[in-house]
Parts: structure tokens; C-alpha cells; sequence
């Protein structure tokens, strides 16, 4: 006799909740999951893929401010009209078909870059949604069901919506996390805005006072300086990303000063109000801050409230993040939790991980539990900063005993041919026997190069296996392996 199918309900279909959804299905689950807002959820909708989109389009326009260097110019005849947006472009150069060459006695009238706001922010939100909707075919594909509305646990082994009950013999609870809102600075989704809030402007903030300077505040606060904003980041500690790499940190604010953003370091905001024609910022110490839209990034709280966790007996921490061990499960058996709601780490890979972790456990299957570890992660500033393994700080305070390597980039020749000198590649080994532990890339596309470091984490491959792979001549990846030449140790004599 065949054994039934086991039951599973997931409320929430952000990362944690639709990949644990995929794997529970083809595991052969019967799978439902409870959504109130849009599959994919913020990640898709409204927090990760909109700002990597709208950073895409600040990388290329802070690209382009490079270009003089390169022997690029573009000449600007004030009077002739330029097309919003249309970099380098002779007006008449584009044929009905979209890509005829410009005639020869053409005049030359190029324009500045400048970003079509309106274009822009239609862009991240067209791309938003189809993702959503491939998202959606995904889970149909696989025989997901999903439910629109907001589920809740009503008692054991039932989650309601509204006045439907689904029976379920595991609960994947991946609510996510949602911006926190000081009390004294109140978005109104015009001039105050959350970082979600961002997109339904109609225009680009002339000059933005971006309060935060954790990953998403420098994030924000990079892209829209690219993009024309004149920038000030309020941080209230010293330095930018005060939780990361702090040589990678200083590299992201030397930047940004270099052009021209305005970095207020120890400078903790208290308050932040409309005025008649802006935003007024006060800080604790009395100054005060104006600009014509405020982006407040202070921080994520879990959706963890009114969903019956509490009455089902499932442990929250003291902020409200629910509480889970290594492979997910809750306080509570039979009820697992994934991603943002859980605050392990505020990553969708990390959420998709513990998702895909708590299916393979409650499903009986062999399962690795979560290794913090070794997660890659990036933060998508100018220039990006990628990371894996230990940490700069981890050597720095003895809990991790290591060499480091760190190798800037303005000796390498791939970045002198792409015209940038910011940035290094910083390697972290074992003392003794030269296995890699962890990595910090800054560099454009960092994201990218990352992966070569994240496999020898993973694979605890020594420095010397690494600089004996080949790096392509001239790559920003062949000073990875002259960071790992350099943190070769010669053979002990016999
Ligand atoms: C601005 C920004 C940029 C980011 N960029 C990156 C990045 O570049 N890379 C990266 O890895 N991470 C990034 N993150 C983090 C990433 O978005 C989150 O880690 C990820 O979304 C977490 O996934 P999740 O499934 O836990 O939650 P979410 O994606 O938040 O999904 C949770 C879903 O649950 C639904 N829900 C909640 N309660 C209920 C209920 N009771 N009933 C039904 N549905 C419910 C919500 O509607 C939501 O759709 C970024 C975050 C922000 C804010």
C-alpha cells in the first residue's frame, strides 16, 4: 500500500517559502502555499530585484562618468534636444527600425546621459512583475497550490485563510520582514519614503538625505548619487557599513565623497518632517539636515504578529524574530521557519537555504544543516563589495586564527584597461596548512568574482591549489591568484 502524501503549508511565498514549496513537491508532497501579497514575495516585488534593477541602471551611468578617461567625450550643444536618457545619441540616428546608422553629413549632436526617471522606475516594476509571474509558473509547473490571502496558524496542524482551513502535517512559516519606522519620522510614501516606497515616485529625488548606512541605506545612497541626486547619508556611526569589511567600507565612502555625495559620519538622526518644499533631518547634536526627499533605511522587522505563532507555542526572540535551530525547525514540532522572519541572516539565498533545508528535513530526507559560513553575499555599492567565510574582524580579535593577503587593484592590469583603481582582493588562510577560509573582493561586478573564493571555501582547497589554476591574462580574477601566490609558504627544509 502506497504511503499518503505528506501535507505541507507554507505561509508566505517570498524565497524561504516557494523554494522550500519546489523542493517539497518534488519530493512528492502535496503543497500549498498562502500568500498575501504576490509570489516571490518582497524579494521579488518590492525589495531585492527592484534595487539590483535600479542599481543595473546607476552602474552603467556611473560607468559612463569614467569615460573621459577612456578617450570617450561627449560634447553637449546646449539648445539641441537630447532624448531623455539617450547617452551619446544622435538624434536622427535612430531609424524607424530602431538601429539605422546616422548619415554622414548628419550634425553631430550628442547629449548628456541623464536618467529617465519615469522609464526607470516603469522598468523595475515591469521586471518585478514578470519575475513574480515566472515565479508563479514555476510552482503551477510543479503542482503547487497557492492561495491568495493572509494565512495564520489557527491550532495544531491547521492554517486558516479567512474562513479556509488547510489540514497540514508540516507548517513552513516564511512571513519575511518589513521596514522599520521610527515614530519621529513617519513615511509618507511622497517626500519620506521607505526603501519600497521609492519606486512610485514619478521623478528622481534632487537631493536625497538617505538616514541609515547599514547595506541598504550605502546601496540606495550610491545608486541614486549615480543617477543625479545630490546625496547626503546620514550615519550615525564613523564610517559607512559599519558591520562589514571595514577596509572595503572605507573604499565605498572615498568613493562616494569622490563624487560628491556628502557623508555625515556619527551623526544620528532624531527626526525627519516635511517642510513646504522638502525634508527637514535633525540630528541628535542639534544640526539639521534639509533636502527634497528623505529615504529612511533603519532597519527590518520580522512579520511575525498576529499570525498565532505565539499560541502555537512558537519561541520568538525579544525583537519578534522567530527562533530556529540548524535545519529550521521552531520551538514548536511539526512547525518550521525560513528566512527574513527568522533573522538569521537577511539574505535570499540564506532564506531559499533554510526553506529548501526544513522540506528535506521534514520529509525524511539526508540534510546538511545551515552553515553561516560559508554564505557569499554582496553589497551592491560603487564599487561592489563581495564576501565569504571569515572575517577581517575574526583574525582582528583572535577568533580565527589566520594570514591575510590583501592586493588593491590599481596594480592589476585588467582594471588599469577598464579605467578604475579603486578596490582589492583580501584573502584569509589558514596558518599552517594554507586552507583559504574566506575572502572580501571590492571591485565592479565583485558579485561576480566572488564565486572562485566561495568554491575553495567550500571545498577547502589550499592557496597553493588555487594559484595553480589558470586566471585568464589580463582579468580582475588573476589578482585572486596572485593573492594566493603571495600567501604561499615555501617547503620546510628537510
Ligand atoms: C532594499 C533591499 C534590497 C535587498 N537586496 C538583496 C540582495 O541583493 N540579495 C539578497 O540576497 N537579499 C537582498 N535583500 C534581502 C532579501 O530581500 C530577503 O532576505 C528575502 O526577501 C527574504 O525572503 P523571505 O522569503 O524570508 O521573505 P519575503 O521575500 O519578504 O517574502 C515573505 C512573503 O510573505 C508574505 N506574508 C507575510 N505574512 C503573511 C501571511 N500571514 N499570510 C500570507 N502571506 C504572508 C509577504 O506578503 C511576502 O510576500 C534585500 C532586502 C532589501 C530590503
Amino acid at each position: 500500500m502506497s504511503q499518503p502524501r505528506s501535507r505541507i503549508a507554507i505561509i508566505g511565498g517570498g524565497p524561504g517559502g516557494y523554494e522550500a514549496a519546489l523542493v517539497a513537491a518534488q519530493l512528492g508532497a502535496d503543497v500549498t502555499i498562502i500568500e498575501e501579497s504576490g509570489l516571490g514575495g518582497s524579494c521579488v516585488l518590492t525589495d531585492c530585484v527592484p534595487s539590483k534593477t535600479l542599481i543595473a541602471t546607476a552602474s552603467l551611468m556611473a560607468a559612463m562618468e569614467g569615460t573621459s578617461d577612456l578617450g570617450i567625450r561627449f560634447d553637449h550643444e546646449p539648445g539641441e534636444p537630447g532624448e531623455p536618457g539617450g547617452f551619446g545619441r544622435q538624434p536622427d540616428q535612430r531609424g524607424a527600425a530602431g538601429g539605422s546608422l546616422a548619415r554622414a553629413d548628419a550634425p553631430r549632436i550628442y547629449s548628456h546621459a541623464r536618467a529617465d526617471a519615469p522609464q526607470i522606475y516603469s522598468r523595475i516594476r515591469d521586471l518585478a512583475r514578470a519575475q513574480s509571474a515566472d515565479v508563479a509558473k514555476r510552482l503551477a509547473a510543479e503542482g503547487v497550490r497557492v492561495i491568495s490571502g493572509r494565512g495564520r496558524l489557527a491550532r495544531r496542524g491547521v492554517v486558516a485563510v479567512g474562513d479556509t482551513e488547510i489540514q497540514a502535517d508540516t507548517v513552513l512559516v516564511a512571513a519575511g520582514a518589513h521596514p522599520r519606522v521610527l515614530p519621529t519620522a513617519v513615511p509618507d510614501g511622497e517626500r519620506l519614503l521607505t526603501c519600497r516606497q521609492l519606486y512610485d515616485l514619478t521623478e528622481l529625488p534632487s537631493e536625497l538625505v538617505v538616514v541609515g548606512s547599514g547595506v541598504t541605506g550605502a546601496e540606495f545612497a550610491c545608486a541614486l548619487q549615480a543617477l543625479g541626486s545630490q546625496v547626503t547619508l546620514v550615519s550615525s556611526r564613523q564610517h559607512v557599513l559599519p558591520n562589514e569589511d571595514a577596509d572595503a567600507a572605507m573604499v565605498v565612502e572615498d568613493v562616494g565623497q569622490r563624487r560628491g555625495m556628502s557623508v555625515l559620519g556619527r551623526s544620528r538622526a532624531v527626526s525627519a518632517s516635511r517642510t513646504a518644499d522638502g525634508v527637514e533631518v535633525c540630528l541628535e547634536d542639534g544640526r539639521t539636515v534639509r533636502g527634497s526627499h528623505c529615504l529612511l533605511t533603519v532597519g527590518m522587522v520580522p512579520s511575525t504578529e498576529g499570525i498565532g505563532l505565539a499560541e502555537s507555542g512558537v519561541g520568538l526572540d525579544a525583537r519578534g524574530f522567530v527562533a530556529v535551530d540548524r535545519v529550521s525547525r521552531t520551538s514548536t514540532p511539526g512547525i518550521y521557519a525560513a528566512g527574513d522572519c527568522t533573522g538569521v541572516w537577511m539574505l535570499a539565498s540564506v532564506a531559499a537555504m533554510q526553506g529548501r533545508i526544513a522540506m528535506w528535513h521534514a520529509l525524511g530526507e539526508a540534510v546538511q544543516p545551515l552553515r553561516l559560513r560559508h554564505v557569499a553575499a554582496t553589497i551592491f555599492t560603487e564599487p561592489e563589495i563581495a564576501t565569504v567565510g571569515v572575517s577581517q574582524q575574526d583574525v582582528d580579535t583572535g577568533v580565527v586564527g589566520a594570514r591575510v593577503e590583501k592586493l588593491p587593484l590599481a596594480t592589476n592590469a585588467r582594471a588599469k584597461m577598464d579605467g578604475f583603481g579603486d578596490g582589492f582582493v583580501k584573502l584569509f588562510t589558514r596558518r599552517n596548512t594554507g586552507i583559504v577560509l574566506g575572502g572580501v573582493i571590492v571591485a565592479p561586478r565583485a558579485s561576480e568574482l566572488i564565486l572562485g573564493v566561495s568554491l575553495a571555501v567550500e571545498q577547502q582547497l589550499t592557496v597553493d591549489e588555487i594559484a595553480h589554476t589558470f586566471a585568464v591574462y589580463p582579468s580582475l580574477s588573476g589578482s585572486v591568484t596572485e593573492a594566493a601566490r603571495r600567501l604561499m609558504q615555501p617547503a620546510e627544509p628537510l
